[in-house]
C-alpha cells in the first residue's frame, strides 16, 4: 500500500471517528415553567435531530398534561370536575379516569395519607402570599376531605363526588406520572439511557455506560444545592417530598403544601421523604405519607411494599431507611459529609448544582449543561449526572 493511500485512509478514519463522537453524547435540556416546576431531560443520543425531536415530544405532553391536571387553570379538566361533579357525574378523560384510579389506590395504600381530596382545604392556603385558612374555615371544609367522596364510574367514564366543598388536586401525583409519560415519550424514540425529573420527581432509565446515575438528596435545612447523600441509581425513579419547597413560618410554626388529611393543617411528622420505585407516579403517590403518618407508621407501610424503598428524615435530623435500603445505610450516613459519596463509582463526584456552578464543578468533559440541569430547586435538589460518559 502506498504511503499517500494509508495517509489518505488515515484521514478518512479520524474524520469518521470525529464525526461520529460529535454525533453521540450526552444531551441534556432544562425547561421551566410546565407544571410550575423545572423540567430536566437528559439523554444518550446518537443522533442529535433524534435527541431533539424526543425531547420537544416529551414537553409537548408535560404541557398536554400540565393543561389537563392543573388546578391553576380554569380550563383544565380537573378545574371543570372541580366546578361540577358535585351537581352530576362529569365525564372525564380516559388518562385522567385511570389517575384518578390510581390516586384512589395509593390512599388506600397510604391509609388515606395521600388523598387528592386534601384540596377541599388546601385551596384554602396560599403559601407564596402567606395566606392560610381560620381554624373555623378549617372546621367547616374538613368533611369535604374524604377520597371516598370521589365516585368514579368506570362504565361511562364519569367522575361524582358524592358532596358539595369536595375538590381535588393532583399536585401530589401529576408531575410523577408527567415523567412516566416523558419516558415512554422517549422510549418511543429509541432512547434507552435517559434522566427526566419534574421538581422532586425523577426517573431515570438505563445506565451511565456501567455505571449508576447518581442521584442527591438535599438536605432538608440547608440550602437547595447541598447533598444530604447520594444515591446511584439504574432503571429506577425517585421522588423526594419536603417541607422546604412551598411555605411560610409564622410564629415558630411552619406552614407548608403537604396537608393532612385528617386535620386540614400542615402535615409536620418529619422534614423530608424519599421514595425509590420502579415508576414516578408511584414513588410521587408515596412520599407525602410520612409527613402525615410520622416515620414509624410510614415505615411500616414503605416495608410492607414489595416495589419501594424509603428514607426519611425525621425532625430531629436524623435519617431512617426501610427494609431494603438499611445495609447501605452507613454508607450512606457518612456521605453526609461533603464531598463523600455512598460507595460511589471512582469518578462519581457529583456536581452539585446550586452551590457549585456547572462550569467549575462539572468534571472535565462533562457535557456544559450537565450540572446545572439539575433540579437546582427541587427536593431532590440534585444533579443526576455524575460522571462523563465514555461509552
Ligand atoms: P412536588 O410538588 O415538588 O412534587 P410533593 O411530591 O411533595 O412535591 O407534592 C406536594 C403536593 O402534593 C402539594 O403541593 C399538593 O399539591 C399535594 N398534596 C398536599 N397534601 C397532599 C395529600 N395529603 N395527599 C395528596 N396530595 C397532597
Ligand atoms: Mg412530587
Amino acid at each position: 500500500m502506498s504511503l499517500r493511500l494509508i495517509c489518505t485512509l488515515m484521514i478518512g478514519l479520524v474524520a469518521y471517528l470525529g464525526g461520529a463522537a460529535a454525533h453521540a453524547e450526552w444531551v441534556t435540556r432544562v425547561t421551566d415553567g410546565i407544571m410550575g416546576t423545572r423540567i430536566t431531560v437528559e439523554l444518550w443520543s446518537d443522533d442529535d435531530a433524534n435527541a431533539q425531536a424526543a425531547i420537544e415530544a416529551l414537553l409537548a405532553e408535560m404541557r398536554h398534561i400540565d393543561d389537563s391536571m392543573s388546578t391553576y387553570k380554569p380550563t383544565s379538566e380537573v378545574s371543570l370536575v372541580n366546578a361540577k361533579a358535585a351537581d352530576a357525574p362529569v365525564p372525564i378523560s380516559k388518562e385522567l379516569f385511570d389517575l384518578l384510579v390510581t390516586a384512589k389506590d395509593y390512599s388506600r395504600l397510604t391509609d388515606g395519607a395521600f388523598d387528592i381530596t386534601y384540596a377541599s382545604v388546601g385551596y384554602l392556603y396560599d403559601f407564596r402570599k402567606r395566606v392560610r385558612p381560620s381554624e373555623a374555615q378549617i372546621d367547616k371544609a374538613l368533611p369535604a376531605i374524604n377520597y371516598e367522596h370521589v365516585l368514579l364510574d368506570p362504565e361511562h367514564q364519569t367522575v361524582r363526588f358524592s358532596q358539595k366543598g369536595v375538590r381535588i388536586d393532583l399536585g401530589g401525583i401529576a408531575k410523577g406520572y408527567a415523567v412516566d409519560r416523558g419516558i415512554d415519550v422517549l422510549k418511543s424514540f429509541g432512547i434507552t439511557r435517559a434522566y427526566v425529573s419534574a421538581g422532586g420527581d425523577s426517573r431515570i432509565i438505563g445506565d451511565r455506560f456501567g455505571k449508576p446515575w447518581i442521584v442527591g438528596i438535599r438536605d432538608p435545612r440547608k440550602g437547595p444545592g447541598e447533598v444530604l447523600l447520594r444515591i446511584p441509581l439504574v432503571n429506577a425513579a425517585i421522588s423526594t417530598s419536603g417541607d422546604y419547597e412551598r411555605f411560610f413560618d409564622e410564629n415558630g410554626v411552619r406552614y407548608h403544601h403537604i396537608i393532612d388529611p385528617h386535620t386540614g393543617h400542615s402535615a409536620s411528622k418529619v422534614r423530608s421523604a424519599t421514595v425509590i420505585g420502579p415508576y414516578a407516579t408511584r414513588t410521587d403517590g408515596l412520599s407525602k405519607t410520612a409527613f402525615v403518618l410520622g416515620p414509624e407508621k410510614a415505615l411500616e407501610i414503605y416495608n410492607r411494599i414489595d416495589d419501594v424503598d424509603a428514607l426519611i428524615v425525621k425532625l430531629d435530623g436524623t435519617v431512617v431507611y426501610s427494609k431494603g435500603m438499611r445495609h447501605a445505610a452507613p454508607a450512606a450516613e457518612n456521605a453526609a459529609a461533603p464531598g463523600v459519596a455512598p460507595q460511589p463509582p471512582p469518578d462519581a463526584m457529583v456536581p452539585t448544582p446550586a452551590a457549585t456552578p456547572a462550569a467549575s464543578a462539572a468534571p472535565q468533559g462533562t457535557p456544559a449543561g450537565t450540572a446545572a440541569g439539575a433540579p437546582a430547586g427541587g427536593p431532590t435538589g440534585a444533579p443526576v449526572p455524575a460522571t462523563t460518559p465514555r461509552p
